[in-house]
């Protein structure tokens, strides 16, 4: 087996592997599980400080996306998209979807979200009903700091749905601090858990806007209201997808005892960051480093293929290129989560000196020295 130091889905641990595999109790008809779904949901909210309740939605991390975009969308609500990356731009798409009219505020994909430009956008056009912004922007490694765009966006009465799929546990964030109306994150990422559930924290002012809807919202399964009243009646909209959530449980007690998460995120990644750099390669970004992935250009004379099927065959390392417009120009390293420990990463960047190498590209530096200098700083 190979390791996979991908931007998600990251390495399991053998406790949440276990959990999975438990014995499990029929999760309709036994009350003893919606306890145990509440309180998940309970500490789910507690480590992003926030007292507004979680759901956890049986889907992968773009059905919390969707199901935020089809509870807000009312036909022809304009909707403000912030589009500095790949999730940031699709999010239009569901907007689109469920009849809203999305406006694409484009902004370079190198660089963080300008909030003092965007306060000026907002001076002359702020007629939303909500808007998009994406927390940690995986395929660039783009993070925006939602503490401060979320709040200036609150200001003028636009309800906001972060994603925060890649950065949830690995970045510093309060949902109550940045005014978050719908976060969404994923069990396949910082979590490490596997892929198949999503979380979405709901604000009351979210919750108002979704009750007093004039039109019902077009989906069942994509819907933040049909968990309204789960608790009190003791009923689920549908099965859940119980040994899904005992892992998923498992891995957020494993990050809520992991008091040094967030500073081995941070280390780890700026150490990456070094290595990249101090071996002639170029990050793709130019500012907004998320503490989660590592995202470099593919050198010239070689290709992202032969980088990532050597760095398979020969090292048993799973990294990842990247898809639409960044597509064979780039390579990521996913450090989040369980992933994000000094032995795996020394271990990628020995393996990456070996297959630059192999490759014909010369490097300026041992990027596995580098990182160890950094790491150790
Ligand atoms: C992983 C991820 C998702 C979930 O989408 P998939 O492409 O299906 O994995 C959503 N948003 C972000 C920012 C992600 O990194």
């Amino acid at each position: 087996m190979y390791k996979m130091m991908t931007p998600g889905p990251t390495e399991v641990t053998e406790a949440v592997r276990s959990a999975r595999s438990r014995e499990f109790v029929n999760p309709d008809l036994d009350e003893t599980f919606v306890e145990f779904y509440q309180e998940t949901c309970q500490l789910i909210s507690r480590l992003l400080h926030t007292e507004n309740e979680t759901l956890i939605l049986g889907g992968e991390g773009i059905l919390g996306l969707e199901a935020a975009c089809a509870s807000l969308t009312e036909p022809s609500d304009r909707v403000l998209v912030l589009d500095n990356g790949i999730f940031g731009r699709g999010f239009a798409d569901f907007v689109a979807m469920y009849g809203g009219n999305p406006y694409i505020y484009s902004a370079d994909t190198r660089e963080t979200l300008n909030a003092e430009e965007l306060r000026k956008f907002l001076e002359k056009d702020h007629d939303f009903k909500y808007a998009t912004v994406v927390h940690g922007d995986t395929p660039s490694g783009m993070l925006n700091d939602v503490s401060v765009i979320c709040p200036l966006l609150k200001r003028y009465g636009i309800l906001t749905i972060t994603d925060a799929v890649s950065t949830a546990f690995g970045e510093p964030l309060s949902v109550t601090d940045a005014q978050i109306d719908i976060l969404c994150g994923g069990s396949q990422k910082v979590v490490s858990a596997p892929p198949g559930l999503t979380f979405v924290t709901v604000s009351q002012d979210a919750k108002r806007a979704i009750n007093s809807r004039k039109t019902p919202i077009a989906s069942f399964y994509a819907n933040l209201k049909v968990f309204e009243n789960y608790y009190k009646e003791k009923w689920f909209p549908y099965t859940m997808p119980v040994s899904d959530i005992y892992g998923l449980r498992e891995a957020i007690e494993q990050i809520a005892a992991d008091k040094d998460i967030l500073i081995r995120h941070e280390r780890i990644a700026k150490a990456s960051r070094r290595a990249v750099t101090g071996a002639g390669l170029k990050l793709y970004q130019n500012s907004g480093f998320s503490n989660t992935v590592t995202v470099f250009e593919v050198p010239d004379g070689t290709t992202d293929t032969a980088i990532l099927k050597t760095m398979l065959k020969d090292h048993q390392i799973m990294l990842a290129g990247s898809f639409d417009q960044l597509k064979g120009k780039v390579i990521r390293i996913g450090h989040m989560g369980n992933n994000a420990y000094q032995d795996k990463m020394t271990a990628v960047f020995d393996a990456l000196d070996q297959t630059m190498k192999k490759l014909g590209i010369s490097l300026k530096d041992s990027m596995r020295e580098l990182f160890l200098q950094a790491v150790e700083e």
